[in-house]
């Protein structure tokens, strides 16, 4: 047990750090554990809609941790805390890895082909080698290039331009899907857009929220919608909760939708569940 007391020394010496800090490194070394075991960690997965055929069309993985001690740990906390350290890299193709694999797995039960959405955090996409390991874990599991969507946030692409164009470049290149996620809460010039080779824009869910009550958010949400196909691009809207959220977007032209309306993040086994029903009620 060892471990256990190299952290309570760490919380002993952070006495005067604010609680938050304290509280980051300790979540931090569990996290380490987390990943070293495995089971306490998950991918769960949002199945995405057509909004012309109402069919499914692809599903984002959802990091999840349920801690020992402190419960479910959000998204956001656990991609911050791994962030933070030098955990993301692992915690990024863990990430990936487990998605294709639950991924082949509903193909060889008899799922249609879907789009994996998977989140790629800044510091992943800063460091050398994603690309080959994103190709990698592809062969491994024997997945199409073309059935993986990585999200990319406006800021992640605004960092360093000149390295975002040449990775997506290298991305398509090799097939994959490219979507920019959180689309409009960024600072990503149009003048950039045109050059960055992405397949698919994310309205970001502040805009979806208002879409039927703000007039300003509708006028947005119908520009990105306008920009991304004129750009020649798909867009899809994230966090519908409404009927009048989805009826609005259909009436706008959006191509496809995610949400509590439609679905939650659920686990791998229940996905599959939901997509084998539809498939056989097709
Ligand atoms: P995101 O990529 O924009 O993911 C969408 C988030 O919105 C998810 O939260 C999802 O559960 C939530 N959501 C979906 N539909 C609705 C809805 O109708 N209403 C509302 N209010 N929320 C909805 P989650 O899972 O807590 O993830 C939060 C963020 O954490 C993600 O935002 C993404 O930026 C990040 N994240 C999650 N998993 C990963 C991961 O595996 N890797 C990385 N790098 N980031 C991840
Ligand atoms: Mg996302
Ligand atoms: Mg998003
Ligand atoms: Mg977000």
């Amino acid at each position: 047990r060892a471990k256990r007391s190299e952290d309570e020394h760490c919380l002993f010496f952070s006495q005067e750090m604010n609680a938050e800090a304290a509280a980051r490194l300790s979540l931090e070394g569990d996290l380490r554990r987390a990943l070293q075991l495995g089971d306490q960690l998950a991918v769960h997965f949002q199945v995405q809609y057509d909004l012309r055929s109402g069919q499914p069309s692809g599903a984002e993985a959802l990091v999840r941790w349920t801690h020992p001690g402190l419960g479910p740990i959000p998204a956001s906390t656990i991609v911050g805390v791994a962030e933070d350290s030098d955990l993301i890299h692992d915690l990024g193709d863990w990430v990936l890895r487990t998605a294709l694999a639950h991924y082949a797995n509903w193909r060889a039960r008899g799922c249609g082909r879907l789009l994996i959405a998977v989140n790629i955090s800044a510091v992943q996409f800063r460091k050398a080698g994603l690309v080959e390991r994103v190709i990698a874990l592809l062969a491994e599991h024997r997945v199409p290039p073309a059935d993986l969507e990585l999200e990319l946030t406006e800021s992640i692409l605004m960092q360093d331009v000149d390295h975002a164009i040449r990775l997506l470049e290298a991305f398509s290149h090799a097939g994959i899907r490219l979507a920019i996620d959180d689309f409009g809460t960024g600072y990503s010039s149009l003048n950039y857009l045109k050059r960055f080779r992405v397949d698919r824009l994310k309205v970001d869910q502040s805009f979806v929220r208002n879409v039927t009550e703000n007039g300003n958010d509708a006028v947005i949400t119908r520009a990105i919608i306008n920009l991304g196909h004129s750009l020649g691009l798909e867009v899809i809207a994230e966090g519908v909760e409404t009927d009048a959220q989805y009826a609005y977007l259909g009436s706008v032209g959006c191509d496809a939708v995610q949400g509590f309306l439609l679905a939650r993040p659920e686990p791998a086994e229940k996905v599959l569940n939901t997509l084998l029903g539809h498939s056989v009620a097709s």
